[in-house]
């Protein structure tokens, strides 16, 4: 029997919606997105992912009265302490842009040698507001940070990031291969083993 019939997605995200339910689609499970229901974002004020995520589910899930599911991911650098990290989406502020935070990583890494820097993403599943024990998975991608941009798909700094193993950026590959590999397609594979354990 499904543990989840109905669920809540704490993210307004079109494109994580849409990732979640393909996910989720076996399991039998109807992916609620909280804008739906007009739920408003989260604050993220913590300094860890798994902290944010938390925040995101705990909240979607007071609001709507169901389980929910949150995710919050970002790129660690290691020679920046791992930055940009949980300020992935606001790196170079607001208004949120892409084009703005790839210029400030570059800018930044400007004469710096190592270049290694790994994708983050965690996604927490409540079952209620108030549950003690949330299903927490994890995924991450290595990889390194290249100054001249790659690519036109993916989004956010997959044309500056280089997958060693293939030797093509974020943005470069396509997306079925991305997801097989990246952070959230980890993350993603993790949270759907435990979800048949419950
Ligand atoms: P969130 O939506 O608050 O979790 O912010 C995630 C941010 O991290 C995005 O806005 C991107 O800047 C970055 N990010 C996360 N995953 C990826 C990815 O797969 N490719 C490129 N950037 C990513």
């Amino acid at each position: 029997m499904n543990a989840f019939p109905r669920l809540v997605l704490a993210s307004g995200n079109e494109g994580k919606l849409r990732e979640f339910r393909r996910l989720l689609a076996p399991l039998g499970t109807e992916v609620i997105a909280q804008s739906a229901l007009d739920i408003p974002e989260a604050p993220e004020p913590h300094v860890t992912f798994v902290e944010n995520a938390l925040a995101k589910a705990r909240h979607a899930s007071a609001l709507a009265g169901l389980p929910a599911l949150a995710d919050d991911s970002g790129v660690c650098v290691r020679a920046l302490g791992g930055a940009p990290g949980v300020q992935s989406a606001r790196y170079a502020g607001e208004p949120r842009s892409d084009r703005r935070n790839n210029a400030k990583l570059i800018a930044d890494l400007q004469g710096v040698a190592d270049r290694r820097a790994h994708y983050v993403c965690v996604l927490v599943l409540v079952r209620h507001a108030a549950d003690p024990e949330p299903l927490i998975a994890e995924g991450a991608w290595h990889g390194r940070i290249i100054d001249v941009p790659r690519g036109a798909g993916g989004f956010g700094y997959d044309p500056h990031f280089l997958d060693e193993a293939t030797g093509q950026t974020g943005a470069e590959l396509p997306l079925e291969q991305k997801n097989r590999i990246s952070h959230r397609g980890k993350a993603m594979e993790a949270l759907l083993e435990r979800l048949r354990d419950e």
